[in-house]
């Protein structure tokens, strides 16, 4: 290996031109061009490291000094004197560190606005992006922990489930991505909820409130919107801890699988929002108009369910999270204005 270098030897202000040659057998790096032929053990050698594109120095051990802006053959050289690595990694550090601080910065601001505007948008995004066995887990544990705490079995004959279940089959053939199944259980009062893996549960109180079939079946349109917008999801990731978040920011799907434990406590205190209630309305509205169930009966349903909600138990019985529909005038109205 040969190197062509601007030689200062150290005395004078002088520059020779020089030609390096590096013995690896013998472990010396010679020098031609001078008056008097010199060599130098190689490991006595210091390259500077390289910074941008300047000009590179190497330091003799008798304080003689070359100069050279032949990156590859110095970063060679370098490497040949022992301390390539080094170099590397300074090199690597100051041609990075620009971009590094950027984008650090760039995931500062990202998660400052995340925190402050973004956790519902993140959480929608986050919501579509998981994959479906990851909600089918968190599905199944939140019926268990509803099972052994606020559910009771329904009472229902097994003719009116049947009947029922039979009439949620025939909407369910609309949506076959969604893998719906309906349950049916007691408590809760009247009430009807959709969790991330399609579990659809209605309780006796419900069935038992609707003078109509059409009526459940409306309210479980509605139920199916949240299955197909994946809102019981949302609700969980946008109340979760920020810190959660940021993980699923970075992308870190061993933290996102540590979220399946956290969540069904999480969404068990979450509510849907008025969007998401405006959303699965706009889908069961949708689905009425395609099965031809006049819309009346799901705003029948919804006025019967403000009835009871509004003169029945306090908001602050404890069970109040899971009666996550309000019914408003708004929403009524758009069921009772609509044609047929
Ligand atoms: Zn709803």
């Amino acid at each position: 290996m040969r190197l062509s270098v601007t030689y200062y030897d150290g005395q004078s202000t002088r520059a020779h031109a020089v030609e390096l040659e590096v013995d690896e057998v013998a472990g010396l790096v010679r020098l031609h061009g001078l008056a008097a032929p010199k060599s130098h053990p190689l490991a006595s050698l210091k390259v500077s490291p390289r910074i941008g594109d300047t000009v590179r120095s190497i330091t003799f051990p008798d304080d003689a000094r070359a100069e050279s802006s032949d990156h590859t053959e110095l970063d060679a050289l370098a490497a040949k004197a022992g301390h390539g690595r080094t170099l590397h990694l300074v090199h690597l550090i100051e041609s990075r560190w620009k971009g590094a601080l950027l984008a650090a910065g760039i995931l500062l601001v990202f998660i400052a606005a995340g925190i402050r505007w973004g956790i519902p948008v993140v959480a929608k995004r986050l919501a579509e992006a998981l994959p479906a066995e990851l909600a089918y887990d968190l599905g199944k544990s939140t019926l268990v922990i509803l099972d052994r705490s606020v559910l009771e079995p329904s009472k229902l004959s097994d003719v009116r489930k049947a009947e029922l279940v039979g009439k949620f089959q025939s909407m369910t053939r609309e949506y076959p991505e969604l893998p719906l199944r309906l349950h049916f259980r007691k408590g809760l009062g009247a009430n009807a909820f959709a969790l991330p893996d399609g579990t659809v549960v209605v309780t006796d109180e419900l069935v038992d409130l609707a003078k109509d079939d059409r009526e459940i079946m409306a309210v479980l349109a509605h139920e199916i919107g949240h299955v197909h917008f994946r809102h019981s999801l949302r609700v969980a990731l946008e109340s979760s801890s920020i810190a959660m978040l940021v993980s699923a920011y970075l992308g870190d799907i061993g933290q996102i699988s540590t979220l399946s434990a956290a969540l069904p406590a999480a969404y068990a205190q979450a509510h849907y929002s008025r969007e998401h209630e405006i959303e699965a309305d706009g889908f069961a509205f949708d689905y009425m108009t395609r099965a031809g169930v006049p819309h009346h009966f799901f705003a029948d349903i919804l006025e019967k369910l403000e009835e009871k909600n509004l003169g029945g138990k306090s908001k602050d019985d404890g069970t109040a999270y899971l009666a996550s529909h309000p019914p408003t005038t708004e929403r009524i109205e758009r069921f009772r204005r609509a044609k047929k």
